[in-house]
């Protein structure tokens, strides 16, 4: 590293220098002066440049013998890179500064292999300079595109071009072109420089580790493409006399071990350029331009006696004068790059394209007008362009150029005629092209049909129209009626199978047909309204129709008939022969049907049950496991109404009589009409007159009493009306009370009732013991209101009691 900054210096001192006296003159920092002084106080570049001196000798020898150049392997692949430093391309620029690049390498190739467009005026002087003076160092430099160094943003495609990521500044030392990321390549470093210096090479040779050349922005390009805001070749403010773009090729020259054509030196002696074809010479020719007259030898310049050769890329001519390498100065490039290992192969550019495509030869139109081209070319190709010129026929084409990859070219007319096509590909390292001849014609269009079956008899459904005749598979009928079945077609014979297999249209003709009926539940009975006419019966249908129904497997003649109100064996009769029972309405839904209205059946139909034992059937409350209430109906269906129910008695010593019907036991009640009643006996009664009647009585069947209701005088217990407690003594004093009004009746009827009329004793005692009696059967009483109530004969009393525990 040392040693390479003392280069760098000791060209950057040098430039200066120059600057001070020829600051209008464009130059080259590569001189025999930066040379010599390098091999004087640098041993590194010293032992470089005599070990290359010593490796280039034997292969310039060789190339010598062999009348070089010998390029029948193709030339050596240079891979290069291209580094633009901040600020020379403005943003948005990039591909174009890509495309410049690409062009100017271009040119650079051409200019490496003497076919500068003005390489053959050097023939003018054959006199002079020898007739094999123009070289072809067979070297082609590539933009890389595979392979790139990471950490730069390439992938396999880009250019090796970078932006504003190597960093590089002139002349103040820094200048480091030197990135061992880019060491297989030749690098390009393009800058904008100072006073007028438009490029250097980093050594006579470089050193290929990773070094290259310096170029002015100005000279960057060949001019023939511009990028808005970038100062390349051509744009204003550039230098007019170098427009051209041939400063790459002298500082390349340099590169590739190539001293100035003069020597750097301003008179004849000296070393020179150490190249034997070119002439000494005692001038720079810099910026050389009134070149035009020179078209003999004699017309020549001459500053060391001999004719100069300011043509030659090492001198500083104007670009217009300039135009060859010597055969000599394309050696040591060429033995330079051989000892540094270049080839014909490379592993950064690809490889060259190789253009091919389709259609070529005949070619017959059908239902287009249009010709697809298809790019066939290989090595990946990064640019197309096509050109499309009719040589016979009166064929118009839409189109005679494309950049498409895969043009389409549309004829305006159905004519025949001739189109040459020619195709030229590009990619970073070369171009190739090609050219066909297609011979158009129209076909003629023909309608055909998929045979699929290969029956010789097509589909209708699958059309085919192309001019082929017919295309394979294809068949030009459409009389297939079943294109998956070879056996069907309209030469084949119809026979009984459901199918037509002859495509006429009909199935089964000729053949006697017979009525099926559907089977539509697969129990093998059919259904005698869904019928069809067939020689042999189709799927899905059967001989016979006694199914009753063909959507149940479960339901045809012979089958088992269940109870559930459905024809089960197809007899016309439903649960036939089943056991019935009789059931019973129960419209209350109280579980108990009624006994009048019955039904019978095989299994228990909604709304009916087993039972009969329901008296009320409007009223769910009425059956017979209600309890009784004193409520004048049959609440529990035994036949009585309100058995256990005492009426109340509303003035303490009588029953009224309301309503007296048979077989009740309840209440007092004033008679209306003459009645007989029975308790025992009977007693005739007189309407209008209050009665007594023993809670057993009953009513003489038959008898209808007409009856008044006499309001209980109080619902209650009267608060003046005596109370007597749970004490025997009381009991007894009330038994003495019972005595006196008993008078000799020593057997009584005991009941007691609670205020709701319900029986909690009822029994014959002795009157001596009724006190006894009382107070036992009270102590089995909860806490609440009784009535005592004495009867003896046509006697009673009652007397109210309240239980408190
Ligand atoms: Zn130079």
């Amino acid at each position: 590293m040392r040693l390479l900054l003392t280069l760098f210096t000791f060209i950057s001192v040098f430039l200066c220098n120059q600057m001070l006296f020829a600051q209008t003159e464009p130059f080259c920092g590569s001189t025999m002066q930066a040379h010599e002084q390098l091999m004087e106080e640098n041993e590194e570049y010293r032992q470089r440049f005599k070990k290359w001196q010593k490796l280039i000798k034997p292969i310039i020898k060789a190339r010598n013998e062999n009348k070089n150049p010998d390029c029948t392997n193709g030339p050596l692949l240079v891979p290069v890179a291209i580094h633009f430093d901040a600020g020379i391309v403005p943003a948005g620029q990039e591909q174009c500064a890509i495309d410049v690049a690409i062009d100017h390498i271009q040119e650079l190739n051409l200019e490496f292999a003497g076919l500068d467009v003005d390489a053959p005026l050097i023939n003018q002087f054959t006199a002079c300079f020898g007739a094999n003076i123009l070289g072809n160092a067979c070297l082609e430099f590539c933009i890389g595109t595979v392979n790139h160094p990471p950490g730069y943003g390439l992938v396999d495609g880009d250019y090796a071009v970078t932006f504003n990521q190597v960093s590089f500044t002139i002349p103040s030392g820094n200048f480091t072109p030197v990135n061992s990321d880019w060491d297989e390549y030749v690098n390009i470093y393009v800058d904008n420089l100072p006073g007028g210096l438009l490029g250097v090479s980093n050594g006579i040779p470089g050193n290929f580790n990773g070094d290259g050349v310096l170029l002015d922005n100005c000279v960057f390009g060949t001019g023939a493409i511009s990028c808005p805001g970038a100062q390349f070749t051509g744009a204003t403010g550039c230098f007019a006399a170098v427009d051209e773009g041939e400063v790459l090729a002298h500082e390349l020259g340099h590169y590739f071990g190539l001293f100035h054509i003069w020597g750097d030196n301003s008179g004849c002696s000296g070393a020179q350029d150490q190249i034997a074809d070119t002439p000494d010479m005692a001038s720079s020719y810099s910026s050389y331009l009134a070149c035009g007259s020179h078209i003999t030898c004699s017309d020549l310049p001459q500053t060391c006696g001999t004719e100069d050769m300011y043509m030659n890329f090492m001198s500083y001519a104007g670009n217009a004068c300039m135009y060859m390498f010597t055969s000599n100065q394309s050696d040591v490039m060429n033995a330079t790059a051989v000892t540094e290992g270049y080839t014909t192969t490379t592993t950064k550019c690809g490889t060259p394209p190789l253009a091919d495509f389709t259609p070529f030869g005949a070619y017959e139109l059908c239902n287009t007008d249009c010709i697809d081209y298809t790019d066939q070319s290989l090595n990946n190709p990064l640019d197309w362009d096509w050109s499309f010129v009719v040589t016979s026929g009166d064929i118009v084409l839409d189109i005679t150029t494309s950049i498409l990859q895969n043009p389409t070219v549309c004829l305006t007319a159905g004519v025949s005629g001739v189109i040459e096509t020619t195709l030229t590909v590009s990619n970073s390292i070369g171009t190739t092209m090609k050219t066909q001849t297609l011979d158009v014609s129209y076909g003629i269009v023909r309608t055909t049909y998929a045979d699929v079956d290969n029956d010789t008899y097509g589909d209708p459904n699958d059309v085919t129209i192309d001019c082929d005749f017919p295309p394979p598979g294809n068949v030009l009928n459409n009389l297939d009626c079943d294109d998956t079945d070879p056996n069907i077609n309209p030469a084949a014979v119809e026979v009984c199978d459901g199918i037509d297999n002859n495509c006429d249209g009909t199935i089964d003709e000729g053949f006697a047909l017979n009525t099926y009926y559907a089977d539509a539940d697969m129990d093998s009975f059919g259904d005698n309204n869904a019928t069809i006419m067939a020689c042999v019966a189709p799927p899905g249908y059967v001989t016979d129709n006694t199914d009753c129904d063909d959507t149940d497997a479960d339901i045809f003649p012979g089958a088992t008939e269940i109870c559930d109100d459905i024809d089960n064996n197809c007899d016309g009769n439903t649960d036939e022969g089943l056991p019935l029972f009789t059931y019973y309405e129960d419209a209350d839904s109280d579980t108990y049907g009624n006994p009048a209205v019955t039904i019978q059946d095989c299994s228990q139909p909604a709304g009916y049950v087993s039972d009969d034992m329901d008296c009320d059937d409007t009223d769910p409350n009425i059956n017979p496991s209600t309890s009784e209430l004193c409520d004048g109906v049959d609440n529990n269906c035994d036949g009585t109404i309100d058995e256990g129910c005492v009426l109340e008695d509303c003035d303490g010593d009588s029953l009224i009589i309301n309503t007296i019907t048979q077989n009740t036991n309840r209440a007092e009640f004033n008679v209306t009409s003459e009645a007989l009643v029975n308790n025992g006996q009977s007693i005739l009664f007189t309407a209008g007159t209050d009665i007594n009647l023993d809670p057993s009585f009953e009513v003489v069947q038959g008898t209808i009493f007409e009856a008044s209701i006499i309001p209980c005088m109080s619902a209650g217990f009267d608060n003046d009306e005596e109370i007597i407690s749970r004490n025997l003594s009381d009991f007894e004093k009330l038994s003495e009370e019972v005595y006196t009004l008993f008078d000799v009746q020593d057997i009584v009827t005991l009941i007691i009732i609670n205020k709701d009329g319900k029986i909690y004793y009822q029994n014959q005692t002795d009157l001596n013991a009724l006190g006894k009696v009382i107070d036992d059967e009270t102590k089995k009483l909860k806490e609440g209101f009784y009535v005592i109530n004495i009867l003896a004969g046509k006697k009673s009393m009652s007397q109210r009691i309240v239980i408190t525990n």
